[in-house]
């Protein structure tokens, strides 16, 4: 059985992950994210000593938080850019990791990779277009269109699209340090614990916080469905472990598009429409892991001139 390995960078852990599937997964770790130079190796020394074991993946998937630079032509290619996180600007992951594992890889942004993951294994397999919105720290997505990630000038960056706030209803201007109230610095996991004085999860469920959440949420879907058009929307991170917000986020898509967007799976079928991930909190290191299978299915496949 091809193995395949995994590599997950986020702004607090690192996982790493070696499988051939969802339910084959041969070993994986958990490291907490501190300087690049402590965290990589870690992650480099997991490869290693799974291969003395006998474990050896034919290629890896690395998913990075962002911003990244995803330009192969790029000199930058496969570096986190202008992350607030100290230590990590422009860190050339990619390399650092090619030159250490020596072993084929692929590159992309954290929530890419899940919506990869989910596409492959999870709650979008079957289908061609997806999205894969996480609501956590910070909120991003990844967007498939046409079976495959999204990518223009740089890639989607779902967090940051302008929504309307009430004043009067939610005083609280924000706290992205780009735009202030943008759908992430009104409703990711930390604006919530500044707004509310309280970290999201100690929140009651019949608090105002999460009618007040799904609003915001449900306009974010709003803008995604009309600019996107994708066949589902997976909502996954720490925030959306609160299940009791999909419901409200479904009626409150429902009645923001007013029957505009004619589709029975929006319609009729809103409860398969808007749902959570298939792979759970593992959607993401599977999909670095699903990234690396199909980059080898897609060499192996490559026409060999004889
Ligand atoms: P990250 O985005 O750093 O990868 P998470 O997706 O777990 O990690 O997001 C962390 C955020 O989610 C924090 O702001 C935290 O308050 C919030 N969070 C974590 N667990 C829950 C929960 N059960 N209910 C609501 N919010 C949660
Ligand atoms: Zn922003």
């Amino acid at each position: 059985m091809t193995l395949y390995g995994g590599i997950e960078t986020g702004g607090t852990k690192i996982n790493c992950m070696i499988a051939s599937h969802p339910n084959d997964i041969r070993a994986s770790i958990t490291i907490p994210t501190t300087s690049p130079e402590q965290s990589l190796e870690q992650v480099v020394n997991f490869f290693k000593e799974q291969k003395k074991a006998g474990l050896e993946p034919a290629a890896i998937g690395l998913g990075s938080f962002g911003p990244v630079d995803l330009d192969p032509q790029s000199p930058a290619f496969g570096s986190v850019t202008s992350t607030p996180k100290p230590g990590w600007q422009n860190v050339p992951l990619l390399q650092i990791l090619k030159n250490e594992l020596m072993l084929p890889m692929v590159f992309d942004l954290d929530v890419t990779a899940a919506a990869v993951g989910e596409l492959t294994w999870g709650a979008g397999n079957g289908l061609k277009s997806l999205i894969y919105l996480t609501v956590g720290t910070g909120i991003g997505g990844g967007v498939i269109a046409d079976g495959k990630p999204l990518r223009g000038l740089v890639h989607p960056e779902l967090g940051h699209i302008p929504l309307r706030r009430d004043p009067q209803n939610d005083p609280f201007t924000g706290m992205c340090p780009f735009h202030g109230d943008c759908l992430e610095g009104l409703a990711a996991g930390p604006a919530m614990e500044r707004r509310w004085g309280s970290r999201a999860e100690y929140l009651p469920a019949d608090h105002p916080a999460w009618r007040l959440e799904a609003h915001y949420l449900a306009q974010a879907l709003w803008v995604f469905i009309v600019c996107f058009s994708p066949q589902r929307i997976i909502l996954g991170g720490g925030v959306m472990s609160q299940t009791g917000m999909f419901p409200l986020i479904r009626k409150e898509t429902l009645q923001m598009l007013n029957g505009y967007v004619q589709s029975p799976r929006i319609l009729n079928e809103m409860d398969a429409y808007i749902v959570a991930p298939g792979l759970g909190s593992k959607a993401g290191i599977l999909g670095c892991v699903a990234m690396a299978k199909q980059a080898f299915d897609t060499a192996a496949n490559e026409v060999k001139p004889c």
